[in-house]
């Protein structure tokens, strides 16, 4: 999946594709614990490993993230920077604090990332994000694009029960099914009454004795989705194009999280572009510029006449109206400018060079003498 040279995050961790985060976390930790700096001190190899480590579990954790590698083979700014705000971070920046809060977690049962609330209340699927790359042309002409969106679903197999077909789940006696658990602190003012995760289930309420053989108890699976992406005309770098509902499954029956595109237009070779307007060059002759001529100009529409005014400057801009990009979910369009390139010739032909000398003489103006074959056909004239 990896592009060559790219680095393979599921490898890394030593876990499959199909991997779940609760896999993926339990790999990440065995790991982190192996190759942290603190257990390998001066070992430049552990070292960077641990750091490999790191950006692996950076990106494989987060959903959006691993959605995107798993699409593209890499993640925002590890490329060069995808406008839209993937906002990766140094892999090392910030890692004390990662690796300490992941151990803390583990310690209590995941309770950063389940929370403390009702785990058997329903609720709502994560948002996925995917950046996708089009033309200036599709973003002009709009389009409709397959994309495949992995995503994290409820369990077929056991119906996101974890329990194996036939078998349910039981209510965990630590806590009674409320996934949390008091606990008694001592403190200098006496005993306080904390409320924290329940170890015993990890905080889900219930405990399952033969897990599902299609997810492992996990309750959920990932699956790859093939969507139709309806890409509005004159949509933008950075635009999200919302589709609602194909995000993260929701848990105990609430709604799916939405999925978001975010759009990057790549450069286009002919135009540029500002905002609704486009900008475009052409290149004319001097006698174009200066008697005058008309123009064939591509579009994205196909080609359009312009009229180039007699006397037209180098550097002159030309406008047609309406010929720029679509306003997005409006109507009209922006302007198309064309920037006038006036080229001066070269390797002219004898011709060319007798006329342009007549031309100079008619507007009175001096040129370098011709050392070409009529200059010495005149050198030979007067020097005899
Ligand atoms: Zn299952
Ligand atoms: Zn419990």
């Amino acid at each position: 999946m990896a592009a060559p040279g790219k680095k393979d995050y599921y490898e890394i961790l030593g876990v499959p594709k199909s991997a779940t985060a609760d896999e993926i976390k339990k790999a990440y930790r065995k790991l982190a614990r192996k190759y942290h700096p603190d257990a390998n001190p001066g070992n430049n190899d552990a070292e960077k490993k641990f750091k490999e480590i790191n950006e692996a579990h950076d990106i494989l954790s987060d959903a959006q993230k691993r959605s995107q590698y798993d699409q593209f083979g890499f993640v925002g700014d590890m490329a060069g920077g995808a406008p839209g705000g993937f906002g990766g971070r140094d892999p090392f920046g910030g890692m004390g604090g990662d690796i300490f809060g992941d151990i803390f977690d583990s310690f209590f049962g995941g309770g950063k990332s389940r929370g403390r609330s009702n785990p058997n209340a329903p609720r709502r699927g994560s948002d996925l994000e995917m950046s996708m790359r089009i033309t200036l042309e599709t973003a002009y002409k709009g389009a409709s694009h397959e994309v495949e969106a992995p995503r994290e679903e409820n369990c077929p197999n056991c119906s996101g029960s974890g329990a194996k077909p036939g078998t349910s789940a039981e209510t965990c006696p630590a806590c009674g099914g409320s996934g949390q658990v008091e606990r008694a602190t001592r403190t200098p003012f006496g005993s306080m009454i904390q409320v924290v995760p329940c170890l015993q289930c990890k905080n889900t309420g219930k405990i399952i004795k033969t897990p599902c053989g299609e997810c492992g108890g996990e309750g959920r699976v990932r699956r790859r989705r093939k969507l139709d992406v309806k890409i509005p005309p004159g949509v933008d770098t950075g635009t999200r194009l919302r589709i609602g509902g194909e995000g993260e499954a929701g848990r105990n029956g609430g709604p799916s999280g939405d999925l978001f595109i975010v759009l990057e237009v790549e450069p286009d070779s002919r135009f540029q572009r500002d905002g609704t307007d486009l900008h475009a060059r052409v290149d004319i002759a001097i006698p174009q510029a200066a008697l005058g001529a008309t123009v064939s100009i591509p579009t994205f529409d196909g080609i359009e006449k312009l009229d180039i005014p007699d006397g037209t400057q180098p550097g002159s801009v030309l406008r047609i109206k309406n010929r720029g990009m679509p306003k997005l979910g409006g109507s009209g369009n922006g302007d198309l400018h064309i920037h006038v390139r006036v080229n001066v010739p070269k390797n002219l032909s004898d011709r060319a060079k007798e006329l342009l000398t007549e031309l100079a003489s008619e507007m009175k103006v001096e040129v370098a003498e011709d050392k070409g074959l009529f200059g010495r056909i005149k050198n030979k004239f007067a020097g005899q």
